[in-house]
């Protein structure tokens, strides 16, 4: 690529550097430009709007160049990082004795190392993953696979270790890392099967994973002698993984890591396990279909007031606990504060907090302003009204913060004034009466200014031209100014510096000797003022620690809050938890559909499981709701291990190790495997790890085959799920053949989701009943779809012969080839008019009108006002289309 144009010195200084960062852009320092050259400018143009140009254009072979102004450097990156882009920058240097200007890359900017803390979203951790190996097995590991997550924008460093290689992808894919450094060790082959297509994966340099270097990284980064006192002492893999990102960090996107002052040992085991696909269907995080969070549960409940409280929020939703008591912990946080008035006058106070973590990692990164700091101090004032506020709720006092770091607001607040402007070098930060030296200079600069205003009156006075001023900028310094009207009235001695259109300007002196002064007192001033501040932000920077420890309690106290919120606003109740395998919910919603408009009122239903009823076969027709009421189960149990309270009026959840959420035939064309071959080895997954604590909700498994088989595979998945996992299981199903299974099977039930028919017309009444249904429906719900009314007829010819041969000969294969198939669809649409049922007779011209029929077989006093609200619906449909 580097032609004649490449061949100067400059550009072989790029060179020389674009191949150090060969899968970066490079953006290379040329005075106020940041310039790209190459593909890497065609790639910014495109990306960034930048406008394309050639350097050295006469040349036969130009270099494509495009360039930005350094100034708006921070937002074309955070332009650059949503496309997840990695950015190197080579900032130019002087180096004395040298003519030309030596360039150095400072910083690689990588989607998990964002440049600023302000750039990623902050209602999201933004993690670097690194995950070490022991690489024994064909899978990639039996021992212990370590991970290790590092957060740069608040300093966060969390280690883990599981068991296997598999529950290591589980726990990369609830974390949701914006990349991940894979251990050598972890082959092509498992990397493929993990199922974390898009993440962006760095593979190591040599010695990022050696164990020892990684020990002696951790200590010499959190100053300790061994890592005893962090619980990390014994783990292997956890800190090997540790070592690899702060390699990668260090050495590949030169991040300091001032940040990170402790680390966090946890452990999977207290979690309750989601995986990828279950995390999909139930819309969690992210919506199946689409960007963004709409329609998921995170946008619902997420009323939190602060950063902090979103990202926390978003955590305790991807890791649901098991362990009773901690969850406990949480729901009586979350009762106490139902108490209106409590909860009000928390969430107004949280509203004054700012991000506390990501404010004290910008301080430790030096990168913090006066303004973040004036922020910090405000946010710190707010925590003791919270603190006593709450002091007396026994639910609460205990999650409250101890140490509200009021001294670091103290120092703040003495320091710096109340409004600084942006500009650090500027002047104008801090208060007078801290410092003597700058009180001193500010004077001295001050008095400068008067005694220069005072010049001025004397000279108008002396010159007699009233139009005289004494002005300044940064060229000249200090400078008078006559109108052309008045020139013939200045003094010989005044010395002309620059003409102008209708004025001249002068300089005497006397104006250069007060200049001196005054100038010189303000540059110094300037210049204290900055030291000052640094030493403050260093300072506050010292306590780190404790400001990040003060921000987990905020966000506790955040999130808790939020629940309540939504509790009350939402009418949820606090579930009864307990160890059995009871699994009772009254009056269930789904939270999400709930809120929607549907156009239609959502109807509750109630669902049960105990030790005799544990695997429920569900049916009813399309679109009668039965993947809702699924879905809702999942929500009610997953939300009341969260530490929420749920959509019902009452639940009793026996606690869930796992919720497994399967959809048959869904189509996962990004993991290039056919529908069918998913869907079998999703079930395979759930039949292998399953256990009688789990929740297991299959929809429509076994459809992505032929008749034949798909039932068989459905008859035979519920039986195993029935004899081997004891699993509470939802079963829904098209295949009404299942539900002969409760005969054979002591702790099968079938349940049905109703509909209301008339005539040809199905009524959806979202009710679920006991018992299998009678029929799938399927044809009145393409005639719903809008099918064209000459296919609904020849369906329903055709479902006639089919039925009718069945009946004849059950034995028999059926077929729709032969004399009636081949009749035309108007004659078999009589046929079958002729020959259907009573009940499912449509109306005709000499029929009773249906909605009179209907309302004279209605007896007011037999119904239940939910009864009464579902026939309203039945009778308002009899109605018609209007
Ligand atoms: P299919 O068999 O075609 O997958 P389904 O029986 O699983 O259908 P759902 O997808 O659960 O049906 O529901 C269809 C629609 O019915 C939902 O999108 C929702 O709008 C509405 N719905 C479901 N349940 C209820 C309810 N309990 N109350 C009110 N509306 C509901």
């Amino acid at each position: 690529m580097a032609g004649g144009a490449a061949d100067t010195p400059m550009m072989r200084q790029y060179l020389e550097l674009k191949a150090q960062v060969p899968d970066a852009l490079l953006l290379y320092r040329m005075g106020d430009f940041y310039e790209l050259f190459f593909e890497d400018a065609e790639e910014a143009a495109r990306l960034l709007d930048l406008t394309l140009t050639s350097r050295n254009k006469n040349d036969p072979d130009p270099i494509p160049m495009a360039g930005l102004p350094y100034h708006a450097l921070e937002s074309y990156l955070r332009r650059l990082a949503d496309s997840g882009i990695k950015v190197a920058i080579a900032e130019q240097r002087e180096v004395p004795g040298q003519r030309m200007m030596t360039r150095e890359l400072v910083r690689v900017v990588t989607p998990a190392l964002p440049w600023d803390v302000e750039g990623p979203d902050a209602r999201e951790s933004c993690y670097l993953a690194a995950l070490a190996s022991s690489g024994v097995g064909a899978s990639g590991g039996s021992g212990p696979v370590g991970l290790a997550f590092l957060d740069t924008t608040t300093g966060a460093l969390r280690l883990t270790e599981v068991a296997d290689l598999e529950s290591a992808w589980a726990e990369v894919q609830r974390m949701e890392p914006r990349e991940l450094v894979l251990d050598a060790l972890v082959g092509e082959a498992a990397v493929e099967a993990a199922g974390v297509q898009g993440l962006p994966l760095v593979r190591p340099e040599h010695g990022w994973f050696d164990e020892s270097a990684g020990r002696r990284t951790l200590q010499e980064l959190l100053g300790v002698a061994d890592l005893r006192g962090h619980g990390a002492q014994e783990l292997g893999q956890a800190v090997r993984a540790a070592g690899a990102a702060i390699a990668y960090a260090r050495e590949v996107a030169r991040v300091g890591l001032e940040q990170v002052r402790d680390l966090q040992v946890y452990s999977v085991q207290g979690q309750m396990v989601l995986d990828e696909a279950t995390r999909r269907n139930l819309e969690i995080l992210r919506p199946l279909r689409g960007s963004g969070r709409k329609g998921t549960l995170l946008q619902l409940l997420d009323r939190t007031r602060t950063p902090m409280g979103g990202r926390l929020l978003r955590e305790w939703l991807s890791s649901p606990l098991v362990d009773r008591e901690r969850i406990r912990l949480r729901h009586d946080a979350v009762e106490a504060l139902t108490e209106g008035r409590l909860r009000r006058s928390l969430r107004e106070r949280l509203r004054l907090v700012a991000d506390l973590e990501r404010l004290g990692s910008k301080a430790a990164q030096a990168k913090a302003g006066a303004r973040d700091l004036v922020a910090l101090a405000g946010s710190l004032r707010a925590l003791p009204e919270i603190v006593s506020l709450l002091a007396e709720v026994p639910a609460l006092s205990r999650h409250l913060p101890r140490d509200l770091c009021p001294d670091v607001a103290d120092d703040i607040e003495a320091w710096v004034v109340d409004d600084p402007p942006q500009a650090l070098t500027e002047g104008g930060l801090l208060r007078t009466g801290m410092h003597a030296d700058l009180d001193e200079l500010i004077t001295l600069s001050r008095e400068g200014r008067g005694a220069i205003a005072r010049m001025e009156a004397r000279l108008k006075e002396a010159t007699d031209i009233s139009s005289l001023k004494v002005r300044y900028n940064r060229v000249f310094g200090y400078f008078i100014e006559v109108t052309q009207a008045n020139l013939h009235k200045v003094p010989e001695a005044w010395i002309r510096k620059q003409t102008l259109t209708n004025c001249e300007r002068y300089i005497t002196a006397e104006l250069k000797e007060f200049e001196e002064k005054v100038l010189g007192a303000d540059e110094r001033r300037k210049a204290l003022e900055y030291e000052l501040f640094v030493q403050l932000r260093a300072r506050v920077a010292e306590e780190l620690g404790r400001l990040q420890a003060l921000a987990a309690a905020v966000s506790f106290l955040d999130v808790v809050g939020t629940l309540a919120e939504v509790a009350v606003d939402l009418r949820y109740v606090r579930p009864v938890l307990d160890d059995s395998l009871r699994l009772e919910v009254q009056g269930g919603r789904h939270p999400v559909v709930e809120v929607q408009d549907l156009g239609e009122r959502f109807v509750p239903n109630d669902l049960a499981f105990d030790a005799e009823r544990r695997l429920v076969i569900l049916t009813g027709p399309n679109m009668a709701g039965k993947s809702t009421i699924m879905r809702q189960l999942a929500l009610v149990v997953l939300l009341a291990q969260v530490g929420s309270f749920v959509p019902a009026d009452a639940a009793h959840i026996g606690i869930c190790d796992r919720i497994f959420v399967r959809v048959g035939a869904s189509d996962d064309l990004a993991q290039g495997r056919s529908t069918f071959m998913v869907e079998m080895s999703e079930t395979a997954l759930i039949l292998n790890q399953a256990t009688e604590r789990s929740l297991v909700l299959l929809d429509e498994i076994g459809r992505g085959t032929s008749t034949y088989d798909g039932l068989s595979i459905a008859w035979a998945v519920a039986e195993a799920v029935h004899d081997d996992l004891g699993a509470r299981t939802i079963f829904a199903t098209h295949y009404h053949e299942l539900v002969g299974l409760a005969e054979h099977l002591p702790r099968v039930v079938n349940q049905h989701v109703a509909v209301s028919e008339w005539g040809e017309r199905i009524i959806f009444l979202r009710a679920l009943r006991e018992g299998g249904a009678s029929k799938s429906y399927g044809i009145q719900c393409a005639r719903l779809a809008g099918m064209p009314s000459t296919v609904i007829q020849r369906a329903q010819a055709l479902l006639k012969l089919l039925e009718e041969q069945k009946r004849r000969a059950p034995q028999r294969q059926l077929s729709l080839f032969g004399g009636a198939a081949s009749a035309t669809a108007a004659e078999e649409a009589a046929t079958a008019a002729e020959e259907a049922e009573p009940v499912a007779a449509p109306p005709t011209a000499a029929a009773p009108d249906p909605l009179r029929a209907a309302l004279a077989a209605l007896d007011p006093d037999e119904l239940s006002p939910r009864e009464a609200h579902a026939r309203l619906y039945t009778l308002k449909e009899l109605l018609g289309p209007r």
